[in-house]
């Protein structure tokens, strides 16, 4: 599709978005499946619940424009969540919350950058009841990163503490506390 118009690149981002929320809504089960914390786990469900009120209001918009909802689909999304699931796929036990975690944050950011730029365009346009639910899924988005940063803080922890030195995979055979001592003179990481 060609957009000449301000309007018709707001109707593309609204697609784009629609389309970066249902492979989310496809792809999460698989996180909150693999996630071993249990904090996580419920955070990443109660986003799930969150992603299906998005995508909703997306349709409610679209409503309104007499527009459809499907046109696009969101490349960018789908490359993140690939990325997400072949880090999971290559992480190991003791580093897996942290890499769910990793793969999260980058989706929520995706996010938020798509929905700010649809906000705005809404309110130029106009648009402003479409402005206010865009804006509540973007404030939902940052939340849900935050919350993500928060339980970070515990589990990236837990990870550096229980994967061993270096070259990536845990030490077969060690026990989680050797594996701890040994990374004690390791220099912390931020998350
Ligand atoms: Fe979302
Ligand atoms: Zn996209
Ligand atoms: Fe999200």
């Amino acid at each position: 599709m060609t957009a000449n118009s301000l309007q018709e690149l707001y109707v593309e981002q609204l697609q784009d978005l629609y389309s970066a929320e249902q492979q989310i809504i496809k792809a999460l089960p698989k996180m909150i499946e693999a996630a071993q914390s249990e904090e996580l786990r419920n955070a990443l469900n109660e986003h799930l619940e969150v992603t299906q009120t998005q995508a909703g209001r997306i349709e409610t918009i679209f409503e309104e424009l007499g527009e459809n909802a499907e046109g696009e689909k969101c490349k960018g999304m789908e490359g993140v969540l690939k990325e997400g699931s072949d880090l999971l796929k290559e992480a190991g036990e003791p580093v897996r919350d942290a890499a769910i975690i990793a793969a999260a944050q980058r989706v929520e950011h995706y996010e938020m950058a798509g929905y700010g730029t649809a906000r705005t365009y809404a309110t130029l346009l106009g648009h402003d009841e479409a402005a206010n639910l865009l804006e509540q899924t973007l404030e939902e988005e940052k939340e849900a990163d935050q919350t993500l940063s928060g339980l970070a803080e515990e589990l990236n922890v837990e990870a550096l503490e229980a994967g061993g030195k270096g070259g990536g995979k845990a030490e077969q055979g060690t026990s989680r506390n050797e594996r701890a001592k040994k990374s004690g003179t390791r220099s912390k990481r931020a998350a």
